[in-house]
């Protein structure tokens, strides 16, 4: 989806290290919103949303529950690379974050999935919800939040199960659910 001032943006360091910035992807009237931490180092060069080996798994799990990318929409906590994918700076995330509450004022999806802590982190905070820690959040994983006339759900990263294939069954639970959410709604 495209967003004014995005294509150009320099308002943080990342826009010298980046090779695209990206959109968001998919349904612009999507229910769903996925929100992942950043692109990786093949979708900053190709600008595409989930094509390296994070991609592979989102596709594994959306298969499997029956969800189509094309009736989701995909976007980014920040929409530039983040040279050798170190964390995020809380003034990348302020200077960032405009564009994704462009895109939720947009697209007003019902369910909104965080994917990874910087993002759940984000949202939290956003819609008032209960802080917490690093060491805290895995018990967040997979909890059904409602909030205004919204739900949270927040997720695992793909990125994350890239060595944890342990915890691929509980993942694919959890799409499950997602799922189920999307028919009520
Ligand atoms: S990360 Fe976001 S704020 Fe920083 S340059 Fe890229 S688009 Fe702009």
């Amino acid at each position: 989806m495209e967003i004014e001032g995005l294509k150009n943006c320099q308002l943080c360091e990342l826009y010298k290290t980046r090779t695209h910035v990206l959109e968001g992807e998919g349904d612009p009237d999507a229910e769903i919103m996925l929100i992942a931490q950043a692109p990786g180092e093949q979708e900053d060069q190709e600008n595409k949303m989930f094509i390296g080996p994070s991609g592979k798994i989102l596709d594994h799990l959306l298969y499997v529950s029956d969800i189509s990318r094309k009736e989701i929409y995909l976007t980014n906590l920040i929409k530039c690379h983040l040279p050798k994918n170190r964390r995020p700076k809380q003034r990348e995330i302020i200077a960032c974050s405009r564009y994704l509450e462009k895109e939720i004022q947009q697209v007003d999806p019902k369910i909104i999935v965080p994917l990874g802590y910087y993002s759940t982190k984000y949202l939290f905070a956003e819609y008032g919800l209960k802080e917490f820690t690093k060491k805290e959040y895995p018990q967040l994983i997979g909890k059904v939040y409602h909030v205004q006339n919204r739900i949270i759900f927040p997720l695992s990263h793909p990125t994350s199960l890239i060595y944890h294939e342990e915890f691929l069954p509980e993942n694919i639970e959890n799409y499950h659910e997602l799922k189920k959410m999307m028919k009520k709604h």
